[in-house]
């Protein structure tokens, strides 16, 4: 199929591509899951507003101990290291697992939270890195935690015509520890299960992530709160508080297929965490 006839406008700057937007407009970044919405018609606009070139989308700095990223950034971008990474290692790990090159090449950090599929990958692994997001309208900017933005399944906090211009995360220090772990069945496949664990505690960081697994990812409460106290229970103790989690966050029967696949997920990446300790 193709896309229902729309018109096309490329915006020069970012002041331009907000005036265009609005009712019936969509913004297209790299339009890997825009297009090929379109083209099934699942969804569709009078007016497609290229971002895609907008260079003020892309920049990158420091802002104290946090950095922000531009929503433009490439999944590529980041894989490769073209940007600081400030993670560690995080986020070029997670980059480079998503889809392949060719969707990395044009895919990007914003186009992916603000279509906010819930087995995507940056909206459980920024969500695992205490983001928060950056979003420019008409009335100015805004910033909120990404726990905030993801609403739901492919529903987020934007109002009509505005643009997330990018996100803030932490940069991590040397006592930071992660892990991140998803499970397709094909490479290139969206994950039918990801879990996703950052600690760090000179930035009272500790959150553990549950993603694809519900409407948006989850964060796990118990797991969290054992990461964030810096305690690193085994045994029953940790089983008992991934199963119990698991069930909040789901609602899965614990004797289901999904319910086992999520918990062993949990277990292993909070195995590899324990490794890097
Ligand atoms: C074959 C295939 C496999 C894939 N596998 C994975 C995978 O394993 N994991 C994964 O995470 N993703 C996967 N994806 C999705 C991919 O990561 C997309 O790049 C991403 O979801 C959307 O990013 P985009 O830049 O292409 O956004 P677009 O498709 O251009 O836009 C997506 C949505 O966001 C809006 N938008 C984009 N940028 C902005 C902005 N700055 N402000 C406001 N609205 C904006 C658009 O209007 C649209 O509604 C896959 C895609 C394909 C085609």
């Amino acid at each position: 199929m193709k896309a229902a006839p729309f018109s096309y406008r490329r915006a020069q700057t970012l002041e331009e591509a907000l005036l265009a937007g609005g009712e019936n407009a969509r913004f297209l970044a790299g339009g890997q899951s825009l297009l090929p919405m379109m083209n099934l018609r699942v969804t569709w606009a009078d007016t497609v507003v290229d971002l895609s070139t907008l260079e003020e989308l892309r920049r990158c700095r420091r802002e104290g101990d946090r950095a922000f990223i531009g929503a433009g950034v490439t999944h590529a971008m980041i894989e490769d290291v073209r940007i600081d990474d400030p993670s560690r290692g995080y986020l070029p790990h997670v980059a480079a697992g998503i889809a392949y090159r060719s969707v990395r090449n044009r895919g990007t950090l914003g186009g992916s939270l603000v279509h906010a599929d819930p087995a995507a990958d940056w909206p459980t692994a920024l969500l695992a890195l205490g983001a928060e997001v950056a979003v420019k309208g008409a009335g100015g900017e805004r910033r909120m935690p990404l726990a905030e933005f993801q609403r739901g399944l492919m529903e987020t906090a934007l109002e009509e015509g505005e643009i997330l211009t990018g996100v803030s995360v932490p940069v991590l220090s040397s006592r930071a520890r992660w892990s991140y772990l998803k499970f397709c069945r094909k490479s290139g496949e969206f994950a039918h299960s990801i879990a996703a664990m950052v600690c760090d505690p000179e930035r009272g960081l500790g959150e553990a992530v549950l993603g694809a697994a519900a409407d948006k990812p989850r964060r796990l409460p118990r797991l969290s709160a054992l990461l964030a106290a810096g305690e690193r229970p085994g045994g029953t103790e940790l089983t008992q508080a991934a199963d119990d989690d698991v069930q909040e966050v789901t609602g899965l029967e614990r004797a289901s297929y999904p319910f086992h696949l999520h918990r062993t997920m949990i277990l292993r990446a909070w195995a590899r965490l324990k490794e890097l300790a």
